[in-house]
C-alpha cells in the first residue's frame, strides 16, 4: 500500500518508530560524524560493519591461538567445512539451491572462473554480449577471456548501448541485440542491477531470451546481491557472480559469491581447477586425478580464508534473521521516499537518473546534480562535509543508496534538508 509521504522529520521519525526492522541498525557500526551518526548512504559501494564481527574474527583467532592445526576439526565451526556454515544463508539470499552457490575468491576471479567454463567460442559463435559502459572489471575480463580464446573484441565484443533517457536499457533493446547477433553470441553476461544507473534487469526475462537464441547467460549481481531478492535458480541463468562488501555488509575484500545452475553440477566443460573443488570425501587421500564436487563448490581452488569469511558468515545470519523480502518491502519505501522527496522538494537542483519503477531499481537512486560538474561536485563536498555519506559518479551523479538494515526514513529527510542548505547558500 503506498504511503503518503510527509517531508517532516516529526513524520519520518514516526515511520522509523513504527518500522518492524527499526532494530537491525542497533547492529550496526554507524560511522560518526562530528558527535553524531552520519548519514551513510554508500551501502552500494561499501556496506556497513555489524556489531558482531569483531567477536566472532576475535574467536577464530583464539581457535587458532589454542589450537593450532586442531582448528580445522574442532572448535565450534571447523574451519575444515567452513564455507558450508555461509552456504545456506547465501542461497537464501539469492534463492538458489544450496548446491549450487560457493563463497569463494573475489568477483574479478570468480567471473574468471565462470567464463572458463562457460564462454566456450567457436569460430561461429564467439561474441559475449555486454552492456557499454559496464564496470571496468566486467569489460576487462570480457575482453581478456576473447583475446585469451584467439578473438578479436573490436568484433566479440557487442555492447548494449542504452536505447532510454538517462542511460538505462529498454528489454527491447536487449530483444533487438539477440535478434540481429543471437547466432554468434556465446555469452550474455549483463549485470542484475546496473552500478552507475541503479537500473535493474530481470533476470528470468534475458535468460529466456538468451537461451531461445542459443546463449550462455551469467549475470554480475555486485549490487543486487542483498538488495533484491533474487530467484536465480529459477531465472535458469547457467552462472551468476557477485561481491560482498557491498549490500552484504561483509568488509572491504570480503570473500565473493557464485552461482553455478545445478544442470551444470555435473558439467564436463572445461574448468581451472584446486584441490578444494575436489570431491570432499577424497580430497585427503591426495590422487593426482581431480574429480571435481558435485555443484558449485567443484569451482573451487583453495583452502577457504577462514578470517575472510568470518565477517560473511555473521553478515549473513543478519540477513536471515531479517529475511529478504522483508528488507525489500521496506527498501520499496525508504527509496519511494527518497525519490518523493528529491521530486517534490529538491528538483530544481536535482534529477533522478534511475528508473521511477521501482520494479526496476533496487536501494540505488543516481541522481544528477543540475548545472554541470563544477556545481555537482561543490554539492557533493557540501554533503560529505555534513556527514551526508553518499558517492560520486563523472560527470555530475551522486550515487545515495538507503539501505533497509541500517538506514532511517529520517536520514533521507537530513539528505533533503542539507541539499537545500547548499542550494540557498549557493
Ligand atoms: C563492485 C563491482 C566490482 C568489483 O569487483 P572486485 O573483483 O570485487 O573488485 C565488479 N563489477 C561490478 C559491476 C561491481 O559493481
Amino acid at each position: 500500500m503506498p504511503i503518503a509521504y510527509e517531508a517532516t522529520l516529526a513524520w519520518a521519525q514516526a515511520q522509523d518508530a513504527a518500522d518492524p526492522l527499526r532494530g537491525f541498525r542497533d547492529e550496526f557500526l554507524i560511522p560518526p560524524h562530528e558527535d553524531r551518526d552520519s548519514h551513510y548512504f554508500c551501502g552500494n559501494s561499501l556496506g556497513l560493519q555489524p556489531r558482531a564481527v569483531r567477536p566472532a574474527l576475535s574467536a577464530e583467532l583464539d581457535y587458532w591461538g589454542e589450537l593450532g592445526v586442531e582448528g580445522h576439526f574442532k572448535g565450534r565451526l571447523p574451519w575444515m567445512d567452513y564455507h558450508e556454515f555461509v552456504r545456506d544463508d547465501l542461497a537464501a539470499v539469492v534463492g538458489a539451491q544450496p548446491h549450487e552457490v560457493v563463497a569463494m575468491n573475489t568477483l574479478g576471479v570468480n567471473l574468471h572462473l565462470m567464463m572458463v567454463s562457460f564462454y566456450r567460442p567457436t569460430p561461429e559463435r564467439h561474441a559475449i554480449l555486454i552492456e557499454a559502459g559496464s564496470f571496468p572489471t566486467d569489460r576487462y575480463a570480457v575482453e581478456s577471456q576473447v583475446r585469451f580464446h584467439g578473438f578479436d573484441p573490436a568484433t566479440a565484443l557487442i555492447e548494449l548501448e542504452s536505447d532510454q533517457p538517462n542511460g538505462t536499457i529498454s528489454m527491447e533493446a536487449i530483444e533487438r541485440a539477440l535478434a540481429e547477433h543471437g547466432s554468434r553470441i556465446a555469452l550474455v553476461m549483463l549485470p542484475g542491477i546496473q552500478y552507475r544507473t541503479g537500473q535493474a534487469f530481470d533476470l528470468a526475462a534475458i535468460t529466456r531470451l538468451a537461451n531461445r537464441h542459443g546463449c550462455m547467460v551469467g549475470f554480475d549481481l555486485a549490487h543486487a546481491v542483498g538488495n533484491l531478492p533474487l530467484q536465480l535458480h529459477d531465472s535458469g541463468a547457467d552462472f551468476a557472480i557477485w561481491c560482498s562488501y557491498k549490500y552484504l555488509n561483509s568488509g572491504p575484500g570480503a570473500v565473493g559469491g557464485a552461482f553455478v545452475h545445478e544442470r551444470h553440477a555435473r558439467t564436463t566443460l572445461p574448468r581451472f581447477a584446486g584441490w578444494w573443488g575436489h570431491d570432499k570425501t577424497t580430497r585427503f587421500q591426495m590422487g593426482p586425478q581431480f574429480v571435481p564436487t558435485y555443484g558449485a563448490d567443484g569451482w573451487q581452488l583453495s583452502n577457504p580464508p577462514i578470517l575472510a569469511l568470518t565477517p560473511l558468515r555473521v553478515s549473513l545470519e543478519i540477513f536471515r534473521r531479517a529475511g529478504m523480502q522483508r528488507l525489500r518491502d521496506k527498501s520499496l519505501q525508504l527509496t519511494g521516499y527518497l525519490e518523493w522527496l528529491v521530486h517534490s522538494q529538491l528538483n530544481d537542483v536535482l534529477e533522478v537518473v534511475t528508473p521511477g519503477d521501482p520494479e526496476r531499481r533496487g536501494a540505488q537512486l543516481s541522481i544528477r546534480v543540475l548545472g554541470g560538474r563544477e556545481h555537482g561536485r561543490s554539492l557533493f563536498e557540501y554533503l560529505m562535509e555534513h556527514g551526508i555519506i553518499g558517492d560520486w559518479r563523472e560527470p555530475d551523479v551522486i550515487r545515495i543508496s538507503p539501505t533497509p538494515l541500517y538506514n532511517r526514513f529520517a536520514d533521507c529527510v537530513a539528505f533533503a534538508e542539507a541539499v537545500r542548505g547548499w542550494a540557498s547558500r549557493s
